[in-house]
């Protein structure tokens, strides 16, 4: 999905353009974060295994898909324990809407033993250990060590990748390359909301199809060639009227 992202956001309307510098990041960022001061996670979880185990069910799924989902799933399995204690069927007979359901109902299981036999019960603050459990890759352990640790990182998904090369802020051809742009380019201060501001930016701002470009508070800052132009007044009555007789 990312990769055909790259394609959509390369052929189009990024040529060669000047790179971010670091008094523009900051004003980026003083944008996004004066827009929305306390950005969450659209994620519903109660501790740091519920949000882990609510970012491996989200992979090619809606936050709101997941939620529906995992409302009356954490009510009776909020630890590794008793999500283990559930057994793959379990699991799966309340993760059934969710796109890849069996291999996601596998992956949880797997990992809450994981987490019992060798963590304790804990999920670990490690990269290296949470990325050793199964179903979880770089992005979901950056989540995981950002909303639950309190740790500046970023991860990765196709709206962050693709508002990192629309706007020229953080340029790349694989998620991991955008990534390493946007640890260099992000003010240290900002680090520890940027992956939400971003994430929420292409959410509702920046989508895929005629993002908001007039609505858009870092219209001037960013640097995509195709911006959606502001609707005139003249342009908008003559849609209405158009509407008005069902052409
Ligand atoms: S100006 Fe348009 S393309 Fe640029 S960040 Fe804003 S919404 Fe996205």
């Amino acid at each position: 999905m990312v990769a055909s992202a790259a394609r959509a956001v390369t052929k189009k309307g990024v040529a060669m353009r000047r790179a971010f510098t670091k008094s523009e990041a900051e004003i980026f960022f003083s944008r996004l974060a004066k827009a929305l001061p306390e950005p969450k996670t659209e994620l519903v979880y109660t501790n740091a295994f519920t949000l882990l185990v609510a970012v491996v069910l989200s992979a090619q799924a809606t936050d709101k898909g997941v939620n529906k989902a995992t409302g009356p799933l954490f009510k009776i399995a909020d630890t590794p324990g008793k999500m283990a204690a559930l057994g793959e069927a379990g699991v799966s007979e309340f993760i059934k809407t969710i796109g890849l359901y069996r291999g996601k109902a596998k992956n949880v299981i797997a990992l809450s033993k994981l987490l019992l036999e060798k963590h304790g019960g804990e999920v670990p603050h490690e990269r290296e250990a949470l990325e050793a459990l199964p179903g979880v890759g770089r992005k979901t352990a950056n989540v995981v060590l950002n909303v639950a640790f309190g740790e500046g990182t970023i991860a990765v998904d196709t709206h962050i990748f693709r508002v990192a090369n629309r706007t020229g802020l953080a340029p790349g051809k694989t998620p991991r390359a955008v990534e390493d742009s946007l640890m260099k380019i992000v003010p240290a201060h900002y680090l520890l909301h940027a992956h939400h501001w971003l994430i929420l930016h292409g959410r509702y701002v920046c989508v895929a199809r005629a993002p908001k470009c007039p609505d858009c508070v870092v219209c001037d800052l960013c640097r995509y060639s195709d911006k959606t132009k502001p609707v005139t007044k003249r342009a908008a009555r003559s849609k209405a009227r158009a509407k008005r007789q069902g052409i």
